[in-house]
């Protein structure tokens, strides 16, 4: 099997987390073998190569691949956190939940006119994507690319982001 059909067998499934009908997509086993992650951090900067000056993440989990992706490309990290967390004035996003709503926020350093590459983990409604495609744009970043580990369809993802996603995995 190639390096990715490698790495994608590390994802695991588990049913009914965190809610009963959820089927969770926990990308950690992959994350703990060395070139698994190597590959698959590889696979999401590889189409926007030379195009980006920064990778963004999104707290939690896209701040492990944002940080990789940022090394591997040579480019600088923009960290985008859950509300309440930076220490000083901050731009921020608020967006829909299933059930309420959440807010992201950042700090504009180095922003205005960078090339951003945003990443997360995994694509389900696209809500979390498109809130911080919103926010880089705020504080006045272009976004260049739009790249998730694993797109989980059926769910609206890349049509709520206009269709324009770079997917590793898909299912
Ligand atoms: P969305 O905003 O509905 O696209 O959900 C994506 C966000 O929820 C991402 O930040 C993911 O980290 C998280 N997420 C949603 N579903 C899963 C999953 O099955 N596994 C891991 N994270 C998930």
């Amino acid at each position: 099997a190639s390096a990715l059909t490698r790495a994608e067998s590390l994802i695991t499934s588990i049913p009914d987390y965190p809610k009963p009908g959820i089927m969770f997509r926990d990308i950690t086993p992959l994350l703990t073998d060395a070139a698994a992650l190597r590959t698959v951090v590889e696979a999401l900067v590889e189409p926007f190569e030379g195009r980006f000056d920064a990778v963004a993440g999104v707290e939690a989990r896209g701040f492990l691949l944002a940080g990789a992706a940022a090394i591997v490309a040579n480019v600088g990290l923009m960290p985008i956190r859950k509300a309440g967390k930076l220490p000083r004035p901050a731009a921020s996003v608020e967006y829909d939940l299933e059930y309420g709503s959440a807010t992201i926020e950042m700090h504009d350093d180095n922003a205005a006119g960078a090339r951003v590459l945003l990443l997360d983990d995994v694509l389900a409604t696209g809500g979390t994507l498109a809130a911080g495609r919103e926010l880089l744009e705020a504080v006045g970043s272009e976004v260049i690319g739009i790249a998730t580990l694993l797109e989980i369809d059926g769910l609206g993802g890349r049509q709520a982001l206009g269709g324009d996603v770079h997917a590793v995995f898909r299912v």
